[in-house]
């Protein structure tokens, strides 16, 4: 992101012009996520809440006639390039010889070619520049905003026939492989199917999503956003621990994952596994049932009534998934303590954001509130703004 006012997808068409002396065919964006609720669920097979939001990830795009892609950010000096053809020999073998921020990019044209079983000499190559405004390691899911603009743009301009869950099961290969970052679908799902106002019910294991209404205007609420600045990285051993406790634990039982796994069946595990398993297990399967009973709290009454919902989440991931920071459980007791509606840690944990449900009027009490508290608990300011649930990955 580059310090100034500029908007992104300006932004985006002057960097095109800047690095490669030309003007853009066109310009496609994806936006990042905030997850509702439904943590750590996703590789689970099991159920999750996100919606997209404003913030988003633009790319400005021209074809090639010589076979070539490359790519540029405001994130980075140069500009990455490398034949079409050498696509499949780099990942993921050669990754490494990848700048890693271009492996988001290349890996999604190196995913998008192979799952539309083109000939990599057939496409015709192509300039690509990025520019964003999605905050990027917040749990905001910028990854998937640049992989869900790639993958719009790249299938629309090489006329690539795939329906959006292709298009986020893509950008999934390319994080996992390209990348070797091991996330879920969630955050590509959401960028590419969200919708405004609403949020996306997805189960991991089908893939079958549903828009939820979110009502939240008419509600009179707010969802703000807490940043606390932490950063958090996938490359660091949480993240594969808590996934590696999981499969453990589905293991135990004897089930392909933990979706399979209702509450009833906790006991029965506490004498299969240790007592850090059993807190992991127990975290995921009372984290689905708290989905199903946001979706169903949300058309039933309204998003007012969810609030109980997100505040048993954080504790959940507080206490037994333990990915919450010193941080993320100020910025929550803070707004709760100011007001608001609900409150929970989003995103993978170890850093990020929180979320918190607040009444239009008190959205000003909750940010004081929550800067105060990292004030006197000597933490580095929190960025605080709201979110709005907004519409998925498309052509500007
Ligand atoms: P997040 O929670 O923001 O998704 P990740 O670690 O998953 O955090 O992804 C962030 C990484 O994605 C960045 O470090 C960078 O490599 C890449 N990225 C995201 N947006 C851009 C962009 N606009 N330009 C270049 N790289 C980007
Ligand atoms: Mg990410």
């Amino acid at each position: 992101m580059t310090a100034t006012d500029t908007r992104p997808v300006d932004a985006a068409r002057a960097l095109f012009a800047d690095r490669f002396g030309a003007a853009p065919a066109g310009t496609w964006s994806a936006p990042g996520r905030v997850n509702l609720i439904g943590e750590h669920t996703d590789y689970n097979d099991g159920f999750v809440l996100p919606f997209a939001i404003q913030h988003r990830t633009h790319v400005a795009l021209a074809p090639r006639n010589d076979g070539r892609v490359r790519v540029a950010s405001t994130f980075d000096d140069g500009v990455v390039e490398v034949g079409l053809a050498e696509l499949g020999a780099l990942f993921p073998a050669r990754r490494d010889e990848i700048p890693e921020w271009a492996r988001y990019p290349l890996g999604v044209a190196w995913a998008l070619l192979e799952s539309a079983g083109t000939d990599p000499h057939t496409p015709t190559g192509v300039d690509l520049a990025f520019a964003s405004d999605v905050p990027v390691g917040a749990g905001l899911s910028s990854s998937a905003a640049i992989e869900g603009a790639t993958a719009v743009a790249l299938a629309e301009i090489w006329g690539i026939d795939l329906d959006r869950v292709a298009l986020a099961k893509v950008g999934r290969r390319a994080e996992n492989e390209a990348v070797g970052a091991p996330t879920g679908i969630m955050d590509q799902m959401a960028s590419l199917l969200g919708r405004a106002d609403a949020a996306i019910f997805l189960d991991c294991r089908s893939l079958e999503a549903q828009v939820v209404d979110l009502g939240l205007a008419g509600a009179g609420l707010e969802l703000v956003v807490i940043d606390t600045g932490v950063k958090h990285s996938h490359a660091t051993g949480g993240y594969g621990e808590r996934r590696a406790a999981c499969e453990r634990g589905a293991a135990a039982l004897g089930v392909p994952a933990l979706r399979d796994v209702a509450p009833r069946d906790l006991p029965r595990l506490a004498e299969l596994v240790d007592d850090v398993t059993l807190r992991r297990v127990r975290h995921v399967v009372t984290e689905n049932q708290r989905v199903l009973d946001t979706v169903r709290t949300l058309r039933d009454h309204g998003p007012t009534a969810i609030g109980d919902l997100l505040v048993a989440s954080h504790a959940s991931m507080r206490d037994d998934f333990e990915i919450s920071v010193p941080e993320l459980d100020t910025a929550v007791d803070a707004a709760l303590s100011a007001g608001a509606v609900g409150a929970r840690m989003t995103g993978g944990g170890f850093g990020g954001a929180a979320i918190a449900l607040v009444a239009r009027e008190k959205v000003q009490e909750v940010t004081d509130a929550a800067t105060a508290a990292f004030d006197a608990a000597g933490f580095a300011a929190p960025t605080i703004f709201t979110v709005t649930p907004s519409a998925g990955a498309a052509r500007d």
